[in-house]
C-alpha cells in the first residue's frame, strides 16, 4: 500500500518529509531525492503545472483557516495502470499542514509508453491534467488517457510527445470548491 507523508510550514515550505515521499517524487520526476535536499524548499517546484500551486495554496489557507482536514482526490497514474490516490491536508499548530498521500485502488490496463517518463519524446507537446491525468485534446476537450489513444492527435505519427501540465477545468472547479470559504 503506497502511503507518504510530508509536513509544510506556514509558508508553504517543506520542514519534513519520509522516504516514501522523496520515492514518490523522484517517480514523478525522473530525479533522485533525499530528505536532506528538499527539507526548507518550498512545495512549488515539487507540483507539476504553473497554476496548481496556487489551486492547492488556496485550499492549504482554508486547512489553516478553518482547522479541519480536507482530501483532495487525484491520480498518479503510471505506464501500467491507473492509480487513484487521496491527499490528506490536516491542520498543525503554528500554520503548519500535515500531508498524507494514499492509494485508493488501482487499476491495471495495457502499458502506455506516453506515461513513462523514460520514453524518448518528440519536439511536440501534450497537455496532461496534473490531478486527474486527463489529456487535453484539440477544442478543450479533457479525455481519459487510454481513449485519446485511439486519436492521432495523442500519439503523433512522429512518436511519442513530451507532456506539460496543466489543471482541467472539472479539477479548477473541484480545488476551488475545496478552498471556498
Ligand atoms: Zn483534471
Amino acid at each position: 500500500m503506497m502511503e507518504f507523508h510530508y509536513e509544510l510550514d506556514r509558508d508553504n515550505r517543506i520542514v519534513d518529509v519520509d522516504e516514501a515521499w522523496c520515492a514518490f517524487a523522484a517517480e514523478n520526476d525522473c530525479e533522485s531525492l533525499t530528505r536532506d535536499k528538499v527539507l526548507g524548499l518550498p512545495l512549488a517546484p515539487f507540483l507539476a503545472g504553473w497554476n496548481v500551486m496556487e489551486l492547492y495554496a488556496a485550499v492549504f489557507d482554508r486547512v489553516r483557516a478553518r482547522q479541519i482536514a480536507v482530501t483532495i482526490p487525484f491520480r498518479c497514474d503510471s505506464p501500467n495502470g491507473r492509480r487513484y490516490m487521496e491527499l490528506e491536508i490536516a491542520p498543525r499548530p503554528e500554520g503548519r499542514l500535515h500531508l498524507t498521500g494514499h492509494l485508493v485502488r488501482s487499476v491495471a490496463h495495457p502499458r502506455i509508453p506516453l506515461l513513462d517518463l523514460k520514453q524518448r519524446r518528440n519536439s511536440q507537446w501534450r497537455i496532461i491534467c496534473s490531478i486527474c491525468r486527463r489529456l487535453k485534446m484539440p477544442e478543450g476537450r479533457w479525455l481519459e488517457i487510454e481513449e485519446a489513444l485511439d486519436d492521432p492527435y495523442a500519439i503523433p505519427a512522429e512518436g511519442l510527445p513530451c507532456l506539460s501540465h496543466d489543471v482541467c477545468p472539472t479539477c479548477v472547479a473541484m480545488m476551488r470548491g475545496l478552498a471556498a470559504p
